[in-house]
């Protein structure tokens, strides 16, 4: 491990006064110290936010929750509000890591969290050094992405959390030495386009201090399904995130492990508004969602797999 300086941020100006040049900030640090180690990441700095008074779980005026950046993954699952008005949220955090690591991982370094593909952590590829080419795309790539992916890159986001957040219309809210600022979850992370190394929109050196769930999106009926290759710790091989509206007639949809970034499944929510509560229109939705994907050689299963996981998952939800 190369050296680094360590710093311990008394309040979020201080932290963004030190993360400058090349450092980082500092949660649970359970993404962030394996990337170091592995000689991914390389900060000449790092910059301990997690006392920083960020930590917690509130109410927000229209009835919605705002959750403070480094608040364990452990206590958000756990938090009453959220397990009553946004039940996916907490499946989706259970579904993700192992007790320990939930214990230590914050909801700001969740999001920020690294792609877990295998090439990425062992060599340079074009998401570390832009123009080194994409390893994946004629070598291993069974649980890399099916839509939205380009010859650049085939990763997938690894974060559960994101997937149930993007359903619910999340808005991660930062500073910078700027100001404040926000950025709806759906435009968070960019498409991938030829540009894979650039994974958020946050601006240079933004400190995410709370992701805001809004009251329009509060649901008791939705629910987080994920399939990975071991029940006990996995990544997603495919995972949904969805909520019913049975008054409104419609649904919110979003998968994991499908694509750079949580994908939110507008087509199959367009299919579904206002129609029958159907298997065969949850089906129909699936596939209309789902003609878009482009699997590559060895990940197609991954298409039949999500179009059977948004099935499920709708009329698990049904009355
Ligand atoms: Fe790198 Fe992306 Fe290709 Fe994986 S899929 S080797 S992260 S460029």
């Amino acid at each position: 491990m190369k050296e680094f300086a360590y710093e311990r941020a008394a309040d979020v100006r201080d932290a963004l006064i030190a993360a400058g040049g090349g450092a980082r900030y500092l949660g649970g640090g359970t993404n962030l110290v394996d990337l170091m180690k592995a000689g991914v990441e390389a900060p000449t700095r790092l910059v301990d936010v997690r006392r920083l008074p960020l930590a917690g779980v509130g109410e927000a005026p229209d009835g919605g929750l705002v959750i403070g950046a480094t608040t364990t993954n452990s206590d958000l699952a756990a938090h009453p509000d959220v397990r009553r008005r946004f039940p996916a949220l907490s499946q989706a955090v259970l579904a993700g890591a192992s007790g320990q690591l939930r214990n230590m991982a914050t909801v700001g370094g969740n999001l920020l969290q690294r792609t877990r593909c295998a090439y990425f952590a062992t060599q340079v590829c074009n998401k570390r050094v832009p123009g080194t080419g994409c390893p994946a795309i004629a070598g291993e790539h069974h649980n890399h992405a099916i839509l939205g992916w380009t010859q650049s890159c085939a990763a997938t986001h690894p974060s559960d959390m994101a997937v149930a957040l993007l359903a619910f219309d999340a808005v991660v809210r930062y500073e910078t030495l700027d100001g404040p600022g926000e950025i709806p979850l759906e435009e968070f992370y960019p498409p991938v386009g030829d540009t894979p190394h650039r994974e958020t929109a946050l601006p240079p050196g933004a400190l995410v201090t709370a992701v805001v769930l809004p009251g329009s999106a509060v649901s008791p009926r939705s629910r987080y399904r994920k399939v990975r290759e071991r029940a006990s710790y996995a990544f997603a091989t495919v995972s949904v995130a969805a909520a019913l509206d049975l008054d409104g007639g419609s649904a919110r949809i979003a998968l994991g492990g499908v694509a750079s970034r949580p994908w939110r499944a507008r087509t199959a929510e367009a299919f579904l508004l206002d129609a029958p509560l159907s298997a065969e229109v949850f089906r129909a939705a699936a596939e209309a969602e789902l003609a878009a994907a482009e699997p590559l050689p060895g990940n197609g299963y991954k298409v039949r797999l999500a179009g059977n996981l948004i099935e499920t998952v709708l009329k698990e939800l049904r009355p």
